[in-house]
């Protein structure tokens, strides 16, 4: 059985809580989470969770939680990250935000994931929503299907707080940093891996 850590929840093997710097963070973020999102080792929702004592992670299911969330965003205090025909550029509109903002949802998931949880609560769609006009580009090299315009959901969150509240983000990108470099590893490491990986065929 694979030990995990006690504090940040992830593997031993993988342990970030050298790298982690919790910070404040000025408003409450709901990652609504694709539950096949939750079991997958390279997701940087989590990562983003035990930074900071005001993110929380709602599995897309959970259908009380979700109905919970309904009653506490309000069209006037909350926006949610996604790019639609109707989203407008978070960049246009931060100074705005700063002041109303105390709520914000981001979907963890693919694109089609992504989708799937707008429909299946049409009520999001009726928050606020926006899509970024000059993000950075991932540095998240270890997963290939990333949403929110290639970046990792720890990225896409990093980029709006950062944006909106000009605050510094760094201890965010240093824990995907971390992880990502228990995955790529020493290269020595790498060939190891591949040998293993190999040997099971
Ligand atoms: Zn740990």
């Amino acid at each position: 059985m694979r030990a995990y850590c006690e504090h940040c929840a992830y593997p031993l093997s993988t342990c970030v809580c050298s790298a982690l710097v919790p910070f404040d963070i000025p408003l409450d973020i709901y990652i609504l989470q694709h539950a096949k999102e939750a079991s997958h080792a390279k997701n940087t929702a989590k990562l983003v969770a035990i930074s900071n004592q005001r993110t929380h992670i709602v599995a897309h299911n959970d259908a009380e939680r979700i109905n919970a969330l309904k009653q506490t965003l309000s069209p006037n205090t909350s926006a949610i990250l996604y790019p639609s025909d109707n989203s407008a550029a978070l960049e246009d509109h931060k100074d705005a935000l700063a002041r109303r903002l105390t709520h914000l949802v981001v979907i963890d998931g693919s694109w089609r994931q992504a989708f799937g949880i707008m429909q299946l609560y049409p009520w999001l769609t009726m928050l606020p929503s926006f899509h970024f006009n000059s993000a950075p580009q991932t540095q998240y090299a270890i997963r290939h299907t990333q949403v929110k315009a290639g970046l990792s959901t720890l990225e896409a969150t990093a980029y709006a707080l950062g944006c909106v509240y000009n605050i510094d983000v760094s201890p965010l990108y240093n824990l995907q940093q971390a992880m990502q470099q228990h995955w790529q590893g020493p290269k020595h490491h790498r060939r190891a891996t591949k040998k293993t990986n190999l040997a099971r065929g």
